[in-house]
């Protein structure tokens, strides 16, 4: 289990993959997000907390695809439960058991969900999120923190990010479509609020939240910097939805990792909907939005034609069924005890080299997630943790060094733990960081 230790890479296979890949994908891969450093490494298989590439290196993997595998790879609970299904059908048009009881275990544990319905990704989970808070309250707007990721849906998506050039006035985020060719009208119906910043999200509340359906809440947004949430800023927020009859839709697609509960009972927030996704599929596509019961019965189709249609072909497959099942079963109470004392250990880790060496670093993050900002203060919001050309290379040239030896350090996003590693592991990401501190690199 040698994970320490520079090595030379060989990546002649995967160069093989990368040139037959860019004849048939544009730039080569399917997913804007596959890290090249600088071509992909191609997998041939993964292992509990490792991956071997098609060269033959090993690397500890803390992105687990994107944070989806809280048991890392392979994990055998869910491998022996699939390959029983696999020869009795994959998909029907029929329900089966298998949705009711991933959904009787999310509606035990997560307090927000009095109802469920599934997808097959995150991205359809808050895009029906949103419509489902649209089609309740009759309105059409959506106000939404700038520089959280919400998926692909164009209202999730307006006032994202962007250049400091295109942000507006700190306590008026500007509302831009992210995409060139966006319809306009887009971002007309959604407001940006900063992370954070109670008092401008109070103002704008004022200003649109009798035109607004639901205000769009990651409680720790990665994207933006993973940061932690001030309890009086959730505190405004929930009041203020209430005042104005705005529906709270918590993303959790990638937070609900962080508790037996999830992300919003771990902070105080109450929402009225709440999209799921990554560790309830156990590895295969899934997402969910889970609600209110009142609200969430502009789906039902029982009485005529729903307020709001939602199918999908793929929609509560066995297969992500009974995976996600298997999977969020293996993570009692216990099982989130020990992952956070996991991240703990890491994050104090860091924390503690970053002091010994008077580094420029500060670590974010909470329960099995981290990041680490090349910054002497985590950010408190999209702005704050906005990486400057110079940062960018420093966290390049840090999940390079992290590359060398051994380990698959995502490049200026969350990493993540499993239920697969231990302090060994542990120990390993916070001996590298501070071997990286040592170089000239980290003090750029
Ligand atoms: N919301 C959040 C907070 C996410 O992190 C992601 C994906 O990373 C999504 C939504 C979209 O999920 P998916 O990639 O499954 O469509």
């Amino acid at each position: 289990r040698d994970v320490s230790g520079d090595r030379p890479l060989s990546r002649a296979r995967s160069h093989h993959f990368f040139n037959r890949g860019r004849k048939i994908f544009p730039s080569g891969v399917t997913r804007v997000t596959v890290e090249r450093q600088p071509i992909p490494l191609y997998i041939a298989r993964g292992d509990g907390a490792y991956v071997h590439d098609v060269d033959g290196n090993r690397f500890l993997d803390l992105n687990n695809n994107f944070t989806t595998l809280i048991h890392g790879h392979g994990f055998l609970p869910v491998a022996d439960a699939v390959a029983d299904l696999l020869h009795r059908g994959t998909c029907f048009s029929n329900p089966t058991e298998h949705e009711i009881a991933l959904a009787e275990l999310l509606g035990e544990r997560i307090p927000a969900i009095e109802q469920v319905r599934f997808v097959n990704s995150g991205t359809e989970a808050v895009m029906f999120a949103i419509k489902a808070a649209r089609a309740f309250t009759g309105r059409a707007g959506i106000i939404r923190v700038e520089g959280a990721y919400h998926g692909a849906y164009d209202w999730a998506e307006a006032g994202q990010s962007g250049s400091p050039a295109l942000w507006g006035e700190a306590s008026r985020p500007a509302s831009v479509a992210a995409y060139r060719g966006t319809p306009p009208s887009v971002a007309e119906d959604v407001t940006v609020v900063c992370f954070n910043d109670v008092e401008s999200l109070e103002r704008r509340m004022e200003e649109v939240g009798g035109r607004t359906a639901g205000i769009l809440i990651d409680p720790m947004p990665s994207r933006a910097g993973l940061i932690t949430p001030r309890t009086d800023f959730l505190d405004a927020l929930q009041s203020a939805a209430r005042r104005h009859g705005v529906l709270v839709v918590a993303d959790e697609v990638l937070n609900l990792r962080q508790s037996y509960r999830g992300a919003s009972a771990r902070y105080g927030l109450a929402p009225d909907l709440i999209a799921c996704g990554k560790i309830i599929g156990g590895g295969f596509p899934v997402g969910a939005i889970g609600g209110r019961a009142d609200v969430m019965s502009v789906f039902a189709n029982d009485k005529g034609r729903p307020l709001l249609p939602q199918g999908g072909t793929f929609s509560a497959n066995p297969v992500s069924m009974v995976a996600g099942r298997v999977a969020m079963e293996a993570m009692t109470e216990a099982a989130f005890d020990g992952l956070e004392c996991l991240g703990e250990q890491v994050r104090s880790g860091l924390h503690d080299a970053i002091d010994r060496a008077g580094a420029s670093f500060s670590v974010s993050g909470a329960a099995s997630l981290f990041r680490i900002h090349p910054k002497k203060e985590a950010p408190s919001d999209y702005r704050s943790g906005y990486a400057t050309p110079v940062e960018n290379d420093v966290t390049s040239a840090l999940s390079d060094h992290f590359l060398h030896r051994g380990i698959l350090l995502p490049n200026g996003a969350a990493a993540c733990l499993s239920t697969a590693m231990t302090a060994y592991e542990a120990d390993a990401i916070v001996a590298t960081f501070s071997d990286f501190l040592s170089t000239p690199a980290a003090h750029e």
